[in-house]
């Protein structure tokens, strides 16, 4: 592991300030970061220990229209067992608890699982050549082992996939992210804008800027209806998702639908949301247009569609 120096501030104005510097990385649980600065694939000169920051970044609290706003520090699992998320937010909590094992989930914050890393094989092999960690190097994966990498929005620089189970279901759910930029400015941003494709800056996951601070995830008031989701992976535990479905289905059969493990983002379109009427033969083909498998990966196409319409049919059962 390279030196880097260690910084542990207590307030998010400090944070950023610190973040200043070239290099900088902000860690909180740890859960992913710490991995990739082992195998040295990260290898930040300057540590941001963002735990001690308050106040209030570890509190789950309604907002004045009534939704929730959640701090970046709430860890998964006191987010995932939380009352309201619970009983309004169902398909957050059932998507945490798909993800990672206990004790990660004990460790992961909010923001942080928003920003975790791809596991592309190839990202994580720093003997392959991979555009995400060195950029301009070229794409080992493309031509090589692609099983659990991307279906859609590829391209001709990087095909990973997004590995988060929690952002599907913010994707789902319009949340947005509020964030501190090392000048003091705050914005919000919907977490549709926050992802991004791959294009030609795979090394860009998001549209953060360079020492931008995730503080909370803000939630809609509750939608109402059948909330599921469902993870397809090689084992039943502790595995990343092959795909994944997120449904909010409401009772005249309208709602909306995400999938997870397909692209380098959670994969949400209008399109598909206004054909939840039609069935899962429709909601498939508005997801999939314009799908291009590797004959490595070509199976989660029908794996998409076979996992929707069993979504479909749970909700059905309410
Ligand atoms: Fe790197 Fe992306 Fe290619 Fe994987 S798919 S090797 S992350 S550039």
């Amino acid at each position: 592991m390279k030196v880097f120096t260690y910084q542990r501030p207590t307030a998010p104005a400090d944070a950023v300030a610190a973040a200043r510097l070239p290099d900088t990385r902000f860690i909180a649980g740890g859960t992913n970061l710490l991995d990739l600065m082992k195998l040295e694939i990260e290898t930040p000169a300057h540590l941001v220990d963002v735990n001690r920051l308050g106040p209030g970044l570890d509190r789950i609290e309604v907002t004045a229209n009534g939704g929730l706003r959640i701090g970046a520090l709430v860890r998964n699992t006191d987010l995932a067992a939380d009352a309201r998320v619970r009983k309004d937010y169902g398909v957050l909590a059932r998507a945490l608890l798909a993800g990672a094992s206990q004790q990660l989930r004990n460790k992961a914050t909010t923001g942080g699982n928003l920003l975790q890393r791809t596991r592309c094989p190839y990202f994580y092999d720093t003997n392959m050549p991979c555009n995400k960690r060195h950029p301009g190097s070229g794409c080992a994966a493309i031509g090589g082992f692609t099983r659990n990498l991307a279906v859609l929005g590829a391209s001709e620089a990087c095909i990973a996939t997004h590995p988060s189970d929690m952002a599907v279901a913010m994707m789902l759910l319009d949340a947005s992210v509020d964030t501190l930029q090392p000048g003091g400015q705050v914005r919000t941003i919907p977490i549709a804008a926050l992802y991004r494709a791959p294009g030609d800056t795979p090394q860009l996951d998001t549209n953060l800027a360079p020492g931008e601070l995730i503080t909370a995830v803000s939630l809609p008031p509750p939608l109402g209806g059948t909330h599921l989701y469902r993870k397809v992976r090689d084992r039943s535990s502790y595995a990343f998702a092959l795909i994944s479905v997120a449904a909010v289905v409401l009772p005249d059969g309208s709602g909306r639908i995400a999938l997870g493990g397909v692209a380098h983002k959670p994969w949400r379109l209008p399109a598909a949301d206004a054909a939840m009427r039609q069935g899962a033969s429709a909601v498939a083909a508005q997801l999939l247009a314009g799908a291009r498998p590797t004959p490595d990966n070509a199976f989660k196409l029908p794996l998409v569609q076979r996992t929707i319409a069993a979504v479909l049919n749970d909700a059905k059962k309410g």
